[in-house]
């Protein structure tokens, strides 16, 4: 697989030349179908649509115009909040058909605020043409008349798009190469051993730990805000609400993001949590590597969980509580681990006998993702 460097980053080819000049014929062939026998002006807007304008006009096979416009974002006041405006709308756009040719289409945020400036030159209609369109970041509700390629919300550069003022000149489009990250979710019941394999885990592959039941804790240590909200919940084995865990998740993501990879730890723990982290970690670009299962019988959990009640470490951890948290386990967290088998990302282990060969299989699976 080709790759390339941009300032220290690793991109790898996600769209080849021979796709996106088949996409872009495309969309040139539909232009020449709708709008033949018009005044057509084209408004590719600056830097990014360079390339595909370029493609686009020369494919052209009726008379038309170009000219070309920039966008300079600013902020307004609080009641207009982030508004972009339109530079260089110098021809005389009345009555005439505009195209307006764009890189990317991602949220619409920037296209909403174009549309509206270039409608003020009073066209008789206005097209909206877009080589990439991000459907999962699309918020608005205009209509995109003809769109080259679909993409995945990741980041990408190439064909005219940038990541910091370079990559611009290459033919294909390349995403972050994401096998430089190492996204593992650690998983299994109660007792299962997840916390003891995460500690030799993150010192061999340099990996930040994220155990949502260890971030409650501290939580509940301080006495924070979230902390006593937690306490209520944990006190009996339940679940702390999702939305609750995710942002303290996400908070804890943003603050590492210069990391290596994460192990996920006691997270996710239902259906939906594994749907947000999925979505967040591959508009990252850092998607979830695998996933991997400790699977211990019951009554070895049970076992191994009163022995740790005996150390008094954990208040979770009396018979009673150990029966309500490998129930919840089964009735919430054990779908989870099908979401993961389905795509394809779930490694299961055999989690009982010596600590050492359990993570000696661990290292094998780890080494062949
Ligand atoms: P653990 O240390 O992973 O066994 O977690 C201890 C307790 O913290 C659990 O019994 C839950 O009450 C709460 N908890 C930890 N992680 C999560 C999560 N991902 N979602 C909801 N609750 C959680």
């Amino acid at each position: 697989m080709k790759t390339i460097q941009i300032h220290g980053k690793e991109f790898e080819v996600s769209i080849t030349e021979e796709k996106i000049q088949q996409a872009v014929q495309r969309v040139a062939n539909d232009l020449n179908r709708d709008l033949r026998g018009k005044e057509v002006v084209f408004l590719p807007i600056l830097n990014g649509a360079f390339m595909f304008a370029s493609d686009i006009f020369r494919r052209i096979e009726f008379d038309a115009r170009i000219s070309f416009l920039k966008t300079e974002s600013y902020t307004g006041t609080s009641s207009t909040g982030h508004i972009t405006q339109v530079i260089g709308l110098n021809e005389n756009i009345k009555g005439k058909t505009v195209v307006i040719l764009e890189d990317i289409i991602d949220s619409g945020l920037t296209m909403e605020n174009v549309i509206e400036q270039v409608r003020a030159g009073e066209p008789a209609e206005i097209k909206i043409a877009t080589f990439l369109f991000k459907p999962d970041a699309f918020v608005k509700d205009f209509h995109i008349d003809y769109i080259a390629l679909k993409i995945p919300n990741d980041f990408i550069v190439g064909y005219g798009l940038d990541y910091d003022g370079f990559g611009r000149n290459y033919r294909d489009i390349y995403t972050v190469k994401s096998d430089k990250f190492l996204n593992l979710l650690i998983f299994g019941a109660p007792g299962a051993g997840k916390g003891t394999q995460s500690k030799q885990i993150i010192e061999r592959y340099n990996l930040v730990h994220l155990s949502t039941g260890d971030i409650l804790r501290a939580e509940i240590e301080q006495n924070s805000r979230i902390g006593q909200l937690a306490k209520r919940y944990m006190t009996n084995g339940g679940f702390v609400p999702d939305e609750i865990v995710l942002s303290m998740i996400m908070l804890k993501i943003m603050e590492n993001k210069g990391a290596s990879g994460f192990i996920f730890d006691g997270f996710p723990r239902t259906v939906e949590q594994a749907r947000r982290i999925d979505a967040l970690m591959r508009e990252e670009s850092m998607p979830i590597s695998a996933m991997i299962a400790l699977e211990v019988g019951t009554e070895e959990l049970k076992r191994r969980l009163v022995e740790r009640g005996k150390t008094g470490r954990r208040a979770d951890d009396t018979p009673d509580i150990i029966e309500n948290r490998i129930k919840i386990y089964h009735e919430k967290t054990a779908p989870v681990k099908e979401y993961y088998r389905e795509q394809g990302k779930l490694r299961e282990v055999h989690g009982e006998g010596a600590i050492e060969d359990i993570f000696r299989n661990i290292e094998g699976i780890i080494e062949n993702l």
